[in-house]
This record gives structure tokens, C-alpha cells and sequence, in this order.
């Protein structure tokens, strides 16, 4: 039993922060945390997850010490026990009628198995293996952000298949935030509201593809949190994509809170040699035997986005099939054109390239025009203009002029140049991939 006066000084610090953070904060991260035991000498808090933990000593250390007992060192002497996750009965819920289009099932190549590592995703992919393997006890929410075809789909499902696989008792859900949205108007209009929400809250997984979409959508997102929270505090697992970080979403602010509570981890665009892994078991699944140089053509050209590797292997799968003929370097050149052009003359401009080069070969730009013959900088300006006729869809002689008044002759000796040196340099090679990146960027 706690005395009236020890009860008085985690009290106060309540009172004390409640006027400091704003009701979101308050109300996410203090408020789920109970108070089990106050002495003289020392606190138990019962928090549910490290992370409110966490939260609580970076944000309030000052107060801590103001208003709890503190160790001889002048640390808050405080005992975190980390919340057990409470076993909630399966209500009857479960037989909830589901509109037929929301039942999104997974996507059967989307397994962890298919999905390929590298340096941009191996975090992100350990993340959701984490999740999947002991779903609502590690990272929660797991919140996966990056661009356009980088795979958050593909490892959200690959959570959900791993889940159905290995705990077979437990129920999820994948849901599109664009699903959840008709699925709550049509619940709205069909005055079934509560037994969507007690579907959604009966859930132990729930998989939210692409919550962008909930911008702007006010009755929506309320909806939503609700459910989030009403998750998060049975310990049930949520993972969400985005195209943006929480920070970036126009979203309300507790809304935001609660996907930052988790994990935020981000996806980037694979390197060249994942994007060659990516390209290898990609044409494999398809029954595709390409040469060596046909995948590296394919990948070093995709890099924007893993969809376009995808791309230019059903455009090469059918031409072989109409035309019956193998797939050449040559034939992928001509087929794909139009889709790499596409991609290459993106406002790339020479200035453009000389500032990536020259930060990734540090040497100045005023060198980069001019006329030093050192070695590392005839390297990088070689480079540069080896890029430069890759890149921009303009005429030599004009590309080489903004080169400080170079000959067409010498930005073509310089491809060549570096051309040849890319067939057994792979570093050379992996330098100007991350010159390529930062020329996008
Ligand atoms: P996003 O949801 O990020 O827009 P998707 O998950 O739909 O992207 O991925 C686009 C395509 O790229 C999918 O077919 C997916 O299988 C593939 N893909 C993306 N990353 C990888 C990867 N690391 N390994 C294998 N396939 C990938
Ligand atoms: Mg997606």
C-alpha cells in the first residue's frame, strides 16, 4: 500500500510535466504508466513497453530528480517493470461479415524468402523479421518509410505470411490505408460501425499498407488512432508503411506520437549489387536464363526504384516470347530504350553531375573544368563526363563546351576510358553508383 505522502511525490511530478508536455504526449506516454511501489528510497514504474521508458528518462530527467527518491549518485532511483501483455478472450467478432474487396490476401511472392538483402534493407528487413518472429513484444509499431517501389509492400506481407506460417493461432490483418477507409464508410452506411471496430480491435496483427493516404482525412484518422491505441495497449502488433517519416505526415499530433512510439525504420534504393541479386532472382521466378551481362545492364539502368527492374523484365520476358529469340545485351538495349531514356534524360545537368562527382571523388569543381592532368583528378573528371553522355540527352560537343571548353573528342576519349575500366573495376564501379545516387537526390 503506498502512504498518502509517498503517493504525493509521483503525483506531483505528474502535475508538474502534465504542464510541461502537450495532452498527446501526456496522454500516449505518461498516462499508460502505473505507479506500483513508492519509498523513501526508491519508485517501481510499470511501463508498458522500454520505449515509454526510454521516453520518460530522456524527456523528464530534471523533474525526476526534483520530485522521486534518487541514488546516492544522483540518479532517479527508479525500477521499470515492463508491462504483461494481457491475454484479451476472442469475442465473437471474429465471424464479422468482411466486405469483400477489403479482404486483402497476401501476396504469394512476397515472402522474406524473396525479398533480397543488402545494405539499404538489411535493417529494415531484420526489423520485420523481428516483428514477425514475436509479434507485439519487440518493436511496436514498426514503422517502415521510403519512396516508390523500395519494397515496404513486399516486406509488410512477407511479416504477414511468416505470421500465418508460425503462429498459426494468431489473427491478422493487411489492410491498405485506402481499404480501411471504404471499409469505414461502408460500415458507416450500413450502421455496423461497432462490429468493424470490434473486428479491428479483436486483431493480434494488423498490417496498415501506405498511411499517406489518411492525410487530410480527418473523421478518418481519429478512427484509425483509436484502433491503434486500443491495440497498442493489448500489446498487439502494428506495423505501417509510408512513403514519408511520421514527422513529415500531415497528420494530428497524436497521431504522430503514436507512430513514433515504435520503431521508425527507414528503406532505401538497393546498391548495384543488390539491385544484380534483385534482377538474378527476379528473372529466375520467371524461368529466365539472361547472361551475366543482360542482368548488369538491367540493374545498373534501374535506379530509381526496384519496380523498373520488374519493368524491363516483363518487357524483355514478352519481346523473347513474340519474337523467339534469346536476350542478348544488344536486344536489351533496343527494347529497354525507351524506358531507360526515359529515366536518363531526367533534369540531369552537367552542374548537377560535377557537384556529385566532386563531392564523391573530393576534388573541386573548378578543377573538375580545368586542366590538372593529377591523377585522381583526370579520374574524376573522366567520370564526369563519362556520366555526362550516359545522362544527358544533348548534343557532345554541347555537353563537353561545359566542361570548361572541352572537344567532343576528348568527353568521348573519356567515356571510352572509363567504359573500359568499369568492365574490371569494382570500386570504380561502386563510386560512380553512389555518384549517380547523388545526382538524384
Ligand atoms: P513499395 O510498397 O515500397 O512501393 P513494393 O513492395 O510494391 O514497393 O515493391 C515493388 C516491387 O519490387 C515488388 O515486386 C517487390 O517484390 C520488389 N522488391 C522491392 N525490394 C525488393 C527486394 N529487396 N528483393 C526483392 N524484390 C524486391
Ligand atoms: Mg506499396
Amino acid at each position: 500500500m503506498l502512504t498518502d505522502k509517498q503517493q504525493k511525490s509521483w503525483a506531483e511530478f505528474l502535475d508538474c510535466i502534465q504542464g510541461l508536455c502537450s495532452n498527446a504526449e501526456f496522454h500516449n506516454w505518461i498516462a499508460p504508466i502505473q505507479c506500483l511501489e513508492e519509498t523513501e528510497t526508491k519508485i517501481v514504474l510499470e511501463v508498458p513497453n522500454i520505449f515509454v521508458q526510454e521516453y520518460l528518462l530522456e524527456n523528464f530527467k530534471e523533474q525526476l530528480l526534483l520530485f522521486l527518491p534518487t541514488t546516492s549518485d544522483n540518479k532517479p532511483s527508479i525500477e521499470f517493470t515492463i508491462k504483461e501483455p494481457t491475454q484479451q478472450p476472442q469475442k465473437a467478432a471474429s465471424n464479422f461479415p468482411l466486405h469483400p474487396k477489403e479482404d486483402t490476401s497476401f501476396n504469394q511472392l512476397y515472402t522474406f524468402e524473396n525479398f533480397i538483402e543488402g545494405p539499404s534493407n538489411q535493417f529494415v528487413k531484420s526489423a520485420a523479421l523481428g516483428v514477425a518472429h514475436r509479434p507485439g513484444k519487440s518493436f511496436n509499431p514498426l514503422f517502415i518509410h521510403g519512396g516508390v517501389g523500395l519494397g515496404k509492400t513486399h516486406l509488410l506481407h512477407g511479416i504477414g505470411h511468416y505470421i500465418h506460417n508460425t503462429h498459426k493461432r494468431k489473427k491478422s490483418k493487411c489492410i491498405t490505408t485506402e481499404a480501411f477507409i471504404n471499409d469505414l464508410v461502408f460500415h458507416l452506411r450500413n450502421k455496423s460501425i461497432d462490429q468493424m471496430k470490434n473486428f479491428y480491435r479483436s486483431l493480434d496483427v494488423l498490417l496498415v499498407d501506405d498511411i499517406q493516404f489518411l492525410q487530410n482525412r480527418l473523421n478518418f484518422e481519429e478512427e484509425l488512432c483509436n484502433t491503434f491505441e486500443s491495440l497498442i495497449n493489448q500489446n498487439k502488433q502494428i506495423v505501417i508503411t509510408s512513403d514519408k517519416p511520421p514527422s513529415q505526415l500531415k497528420l494530428s499530433e497524436r497521431m504522430i506520437a503514436r507512430m513514433e512510439w515504435g520503431l521508425v525504420a527507414h528503406i532505401g534504393m538497393p546498391e548495384l549489387e543488390t539491385r544484380i541479386a534483385i534482377t538474378q532472382h527476379k528473372a529466375q521466378q520467371r524461368g529466365l536464363q539472361f547472361s551475366d551481362d543482360v542482368i548488369y545492364f538491367i540493374a545498373d539502368h534501374s535506379y530509381d526504384n526496384v519496380r523498373q527492374i520488374e519493368g524491363a523484365i516483363n518487357r524483355l520476358c514478352a519481346y523473347a516470347h513474340l519474337m523467339h529469340v534469346d536476350i542478348t545485351k544488344a536486344i536489351a538495349e533496343s527494347v529497354l530504350k525507351e524506358m531507360l531514356q526515359y529515366h536518363a534524360t531526367q533534369k540531369v545537368s552537367v552542374e548537377g553531375i560535377l557537384k556529385s562527382v566532386s563531392l564523391v571523388f573530393d576534388v573541386r569543381i573548378a578543377d573538375l573544368k580545368g586542366e590538372s592532368r593529377m591523377k585522381n583528378i583526370a579520374l574524376a573528371r573522366q567520370v564526369a563526363m563519362y556520366l555526362a553522355k550516359e545522362l544527358i540527352n544533348d548534343s557532345l560537343t554541347k555537353i563537353a563546351m561545359s566542361f570548361g571548353g572541352k572537344t567532343h573528342s576528348t568527353l568521348l576519349h573519356a567515356a571510352k576510358k572509363i567504359e573500359q575500366e568499369l568492365k574490371t573495376n569494382l570500386t570504380l564501379s561502386r563510386q560512380i553508383q553512389m555518384v549517380k545516387r547523388n545526382i538524384q537526390e
